[in-house]
């Protein structure tokens, strides 16, 4: 027997179950398998990819099952990110092996499915059987065989497995399990070379009775080099046989798929820092030299040149042999975006976006796995990209509400989260934005984080004009009244003057709801509490939630009144306004809509660049980060729309946005203007954002949230009760609450319909827990409370009908 104790893996699962498994190690795995591996493990009846987090030696009291195999040649979790994305669970209130799942590029697990087979001949119909089994029956006499996958996209997921187990059961039908292929896997691609003693006369002589050898065999030699097997027109026996003969060499070499291969990628503009920029570089800089954690927050206006800061302390990261991390909103990253980091970085920048093909995603992070890239780029979920000793992480856009993941979960803060990958890598952390949120200008106000500030755009450039021209009800109605005098007088006299303009309306569609004239009925979602949009294009209503749509009623549903109306302004009623008052106008509509199709977002934001369209409208789409040299006008069309959400931070978000389409006027020259029309012209939310004075929005905010705790007061975790029946949410939510021991720390609030308090026919009850900052500053107290709550209610409450989320420091509070 082996003196050494046994060790045994203990591992995690990226899908439901998520507790932890323990197996016993083969022999042949014991020097290679380390933490972090991924491996191929039975589960069941079934065959599972799982990770290794942890290697021990004490055995546990059940019979133990083995690893089958190991999927790869080094661990694809780091140790570094194994103990970030624990530390996300834990915080967040995740499961450790969802956070995994987040974490790496999606497609690699395989995983044994099922195939199910009718049997012939089929028995007797004396067996009673449901009408979805004898659907699925139906559907497997065309088809020999059919994976559940593939029976659940025709028949629907709801208990499929029940029905076939059915089946089964009564002698129908054989199920087998098979395992899978990965969705990605690594490209490969043959490359040939002619071996270096072989001359011309030896090519000659083969030309007589081989005469396609030797016409490859010429062509090797002009190559001199290296051939992909593709450029050569042959096939695979020539080859063999020139092999075989010891004339050229053949090898497999791996293919990255970039998915950004066509940008072209400018020259780098050679930028020297100003003061204020220099100022910050070296800060972060000398911050970098110390090795040790560091956070920051660069509070620059628009237009001030936060991404040269950035590329000047990237560069002295990988002048220190270290690595980089940049995470920019979804949005803001196009091809234009990768390209300008790319001109400074040509070789080292991998982009991780999520509408990259699982095979893209795959290489490009595996080469920041195995160091070959140094500078990883992409959205919330590349906080969690493989990189090693890093040096400093940028977040760009800091406030925007998309850093945070909502649904499903694990509901992450990819800042907060950032921030905390720095403090174990001891690195630093830049938190860039013109509107910082509450939460980070508090922390540089309390001295958590460092403060630099760059007041002034490139050049000494002045911030646009702002006009707030008040727009009333009765104005609106009338579709002529959609753009004020003002408005259409700038747009004609910019456009006259061969500048360019953005227009901003926040909602897309037509109008966002129809009412009829007599009774006051509004069309709403069957499924949710929600009104429908109108769609001129489709001449239908559609729930923006769900997608549900539904064509428009002839007569009132409620009253059989004849007159329904539209009401409200969507982006598509704002360009049938522009075309009919400015006839020849060249505009792009910018909206999730027309931005629906790979690409389109980012083919738009070209032609508009290129100058083949004079106007951009949209929705905050188009207020979003970027540099247009020639817009001198943004017209904002209604200020409001986002002003009265029931959502503390709907003041923040409507200054925030405000400021940001502000921030695309006159960016290069001076006489930009912006034109604010507003039913609020006195909120303080818009009179800040007419000053485009930050400190001053941040001062009344952070008041008003003081005395109600909010954030940055306080911390808030939001527990949300889903079910198809009222009562049993509301009841489930009340149960909950009774039985959270909440203390002098934190207070509950609610249980509450949530704000949207149904949607695809779930009804959403909501608890709030909050604690405040001065009793509980880092809100330890109010997640043990939830924590414990929770795991009580998930004990004694089993109700299948109720799904229950926890949110840590939610950001949609709808
Ligand atoms: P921000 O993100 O702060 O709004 P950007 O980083 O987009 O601003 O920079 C605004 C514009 O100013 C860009 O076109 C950029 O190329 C230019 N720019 C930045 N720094 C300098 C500099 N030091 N000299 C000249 N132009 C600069
Ligand atoms: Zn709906």
């Amino acid at each position: 027997m082996n003196s050494t104790p046994e060790i045994f893996a203990d591992v995690l699962f990226p899908h439901p179950p998520y507790q932890r498994f323990t197996y016993t190690i083969p022999e042949r795995f014991r020097e290679s398998l380390s933490i972090g591996h991924r491996v191929l493990v039975p589960l069941g009846k079934r065959r599972v990819t799982a990770f290794v987090v942890a290697l021990t030696s004490i055995p546990p009291q059940r019979e133990l099952r083995q690893i089958e195999d190991l999927l790869d040649p080094y661990p694809l979790m780091t140790e570094a990110l194994l103990q970030l994305t624990e530390w996300t669970a834990g915080y967040y209130m995740a499961c450790w092996g969802e956070v995994i799942r987040s974490a790496l590029p999606p497609g690699l697990h395989r995983q044994s499915s099922v195939i199910i087979r009718l049997k012939q001949p089929l028995p007797g119909s004396h067996h009673p059987v449901s009408e979805t089994g004898k659907r699925i029956i139906n559907l497997l006499q065309n088809k020999s065989a059919m994976s559940l996958r593939q029976i659940e996209k025709r028949i629907g997921k709801t208990s499929i497995r029940f029905h076939i187990g059915k089946l089964a059961e009564a002698g129908f039908v054989d199920v087998d399990p098979v395992l899978d292929d990965p969705d990605v896997r690594i490209r490969s691609e043959t490359w040939i070379s002619i071996k270096a003693d072989i001359t011309p006369d030896r090519i000659e002589a083969t030309r007589k009775r081989a005469p396609k050898q030797a016409r490859i065999l010429g062509e090797l030699a002009r190559h001199g080099g290296a051939v992909p097997r593709r450029e050569l027109d042959t096939d695979f026996g020539v080859l063999r046989r020139l092999q075989g003969k010891g004339l050229i060499e053949m090898w497999e070499e791996e293919v990255y798929r970039d998915g950004y291969d066509d940008l072209t990628i400018p020259e780098p503009e050679i930028q020297t820092p100003n003061a204020d920029q220099q100022c910050a570089v070296d800060r972060i800089r000398n911050a970098m030299s110390k090795k040790k954690f560091h956070a920051l927050l660069l509070h620059g206006v628009t237009g001030s040149g936060k991404t040269l800061v950035y590329i000047e302390c990237i560069r002295h990261a990988l002048m220190n042999g270290q690595t980089a991390l940049v995470l920019i909103p979804e949005i803001s990253l196009t091809p234009q975006a990768v390209a300008r980091y790319r001109s400074f970085f040509p070789d080292d920048v991998a982009v991780l976006h999520s509408r990259m093909s699982p095979g893209e995603r795959f290489d490009a992070w595996r080469r920041l796995r195995e160091g070959k890239k140094r500078i990883a780029i992409g959205p919330r979920s590349a906080v969690f990209a493989p990189l090693q000793d890093i040096g400093l992480i940028v977040v760009d856009e800091e406030h925007v509400d998309s850093y945070k993941q909502e649904e499903p979960a694990p509901r992450y803060h990819a800042r907060d989260v950032a921030v905390m990958r720095a403090k174990y890598a001891r690195a630093v952390i830049v938190l860039g934005s013109a509107t910082p949120s509450l939460e980070s200008y508090n922390n540089a106000i309390a001295g958590k984080y460092g403060l630099c500030e760059l007041p002034e755009r490139i050049d000494s450039i002045p911030l646009p004009q702002v006009r707030v021209i008040r727009q009333t009800d009765t104005e609106h109605e009338r579709s002529s009244a959609v753009f004020s005098r003002e408005l259409r007088e700038a747009i004609e006299e910019r456009w006259k003057a061969g500048e360019q303009i953005i227009i901003l309306q926040n909602r897309r569609g037509y109008a966002p709801f129809l009412i009829c004239g007599s009774c006051g009925a509004v069309p709403g979602c069957p499924r949710c509490e929600i009104t429908l949009t109108y769609h001129r294009q489709h001449r239908h209503m559609r729930c923006h939630y769900c997608g549900f749509q539904s064509s428009v009623p002839d007569v009132c549903p409620v009253c059989g009144g004849s007159e329904l109306r539209y009401r409200g302004l969507g982006t598509q009623r704002v360009e049938e306004e522009l075309r009919r008052l400015f006839p020849g106008l060249e505009l792009l509509r910018m909206d999730q809509d027309t931005t629906r199709r790979k690409g389109a977002h980012s083919k738009i934001l070209y032609d508009f660049a290129e100058k083949n369209a004079v106007l951009l409208l949209g929705t905050q789409m188009v207020a979003k980060g970027h540099d247009f040299p020639g817009v001198s006008l943004v017209g904002i069309v209604n200020a409001d729309t986002g002003l009265h959400f029931p959502d503390f931070r709907s003041s923040e978000r409507t200054f925030q946005l405000l400021t940001q389409a502000a921030g695309r006027s006159g960016r290069k020259s001076v006489g930009g203007i912006v034109i604010v029309q507003t039913d609020s012209p006195d909120h303080p939310a818009l009179r800040f954002a007419a000053m485009q004075d930050y400190t001053g929005f941040y001062s009344w905010e952070s008041e008003q949230r003081k005395s109600l705790n909010y954030p940055p007061w306080g911390r808030l975790i939001m527990v949300l009760f889903r079910a198809k029946d009222r009562n049993t949410a509301i009841e489930a939510a009340r149960r909950f609450a009774g039985s959270a021991e909440t203390n002098s720390c934190c207070d509950l609030l609610g249980p509450s319909p949530a704000p949207l308090a149904r949607i695809r026919n779930l009804y959403r009850v909501q608890v709030i827990l909050r604690s405040a900052k001065s009793k509980d500053p880092a809100g330890r107290k109010l997640r043990e409370t939830v924590r414990k709550a929770v795991a009580r209610y998930r004990e004694t409450e089993r109700n299948p009908d109720v799904r229950v989320s926890v949110n840590v420091d939610p950001v949609n509070m709808l």
